[in-house]
């Protein structure tokens, strides 16, 4: 095992990548294809889904996530059952993690970071880190899947950072005044955003502080979850001193069609990525199956739609109009 101690930059993430292609051949080779992977883009109206046929991902997009498979599984996270080739860069933040090249990439450069202890997929104990690694991993974005949200290990906290653009999302969300956003909240170290209209809708925050992004990030748990994490999908990047975070709301894990039999099966395990909108798809048939209408119904079956995001959005204002008007 190798296990060498990093101070964690986008530099060194990088020659991680470059290291491990030359000893790991099953990662070279799942790089290499992806070089040649086919994708198509379907225009929903004012924004992109990248369809992405990646049949190296049925390992993931296969993967039994209900408590009894996970508990009869070996965790593949943890670090004493990571395959003997992988290299092994750990850090230590408010926990020790591990920074891992990801052998079934569906990016150019990606990344798993679990943390070294085997616990629950959960991030509000971990926000902060969280906007640490992506301040430090500024080359790249910085993704969480929620334990229900398309984790594939949510018995083992993890996050991944992935190559910034290959998602739609990177880009579509950089302009703060898109048409799509409806901006809420504006103060001196930030700015809190409806996301609508989207497919897959949530909400964007940009904060120049550490404290301003967490009270945002607070603030939304207790107007829509009682203080718990919402099931979602969290984006984040760091560019010019400023966290940008696009938060997923998500509704279910996967659609019917996962389940269904023949014809109508669509193999898909919406995650972070797909909620970035790269879907991914590991089946050939499924590729082909995929339509404008079919990604319409795919969403909207995971995520919220705009009159729920009204809803929440009436609870957020109630609540911050109380947080300021306290003496
Ligand atoms: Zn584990």
């Amino acid at each position: 095992m190798t296990n060498a101690f990093t101070t964690l930059s986008s530099e060194e993430a990088g020659r991680l990548l470059q290291e491990q292609l030359k000893r790991w051949p099953l990662a070279e080779a799942n790089y290499r294809a992806l070089r040649s992977v086919e994708t198509r883009s379907y225009d929903l109206g004012g924004f992109t889904i990248r369809t992405q046929y990646n049949p190296a991902r049925i390992v993931s997009s296969g993967a039994k996530t209900d408590a009894k498979s996970i508990g009869k599984r070996p965790c593949f996270l943890c670090p004493h059952h990571l395959p003997k080739e992988q290299i092994k860069l750990s850090f230590k933040l408010q926990e020790e993690y591990l920074l891992l090249c990801n052998p079934y990439p569906i990016f150019t450069e990606h990344f798993t970071i679990p943390t070294v202890a085997h616990q629950p997929q959960e991030i509000s104990s971990r926000l902060d880190d969280f906007l640490q690694i992506s301040r430090r991993l500024d080359q790249y974005t910085l993704f969480y899947n929620g334990p229900k949200s398309g984790a594939s290990a949510p018995d083992h906290a993890h996050f991944q950072a992935v190559s910034s653009y290959e998602m739609p999302l990177d880009e579509e969300t950089e302009v703060a005044h898109a048409s799509r956003e409806n901006k809420l909240i504006e103060t001196e170290e930030g700015s809190f955003s409806l996301l609508t209209h989207y497919a897959r809708n949530g909400f964007v925050i940009r904060a120049k502080s550490l404290e301003q992004a967490k009270a945002f990030f607070r603030l939304l748990c207790d107007a829509i979850n009682k203080g718990k994490e919402p099931d979602m999908n969290l984006f984040c990047r760091y560019r010019n001193e400023m966290w940008q975070i696009a938060l997923i709301l998500r509704k279910a894990h996967r659609p019917w069609q996962y389940a269904a039999q023949g014809e109508e099966q669509i193999l898909t395990s919406p995650g972070a990525a797909d909620m970035g909108g790269l879907f991914i798809t590991p089946r050939r048939e499924d590729f082909d199956k995929i339509s404008v209408p079919v990604l319409r119904d795919i969403y909207g079956q995971v995520c919220c739609d705009d009159e729920q995001m009204e809803e929440f959005r009436d609870k957020i204002m109630a609540n911050w109009h109380n947080i300021k008007n306290k003496p």
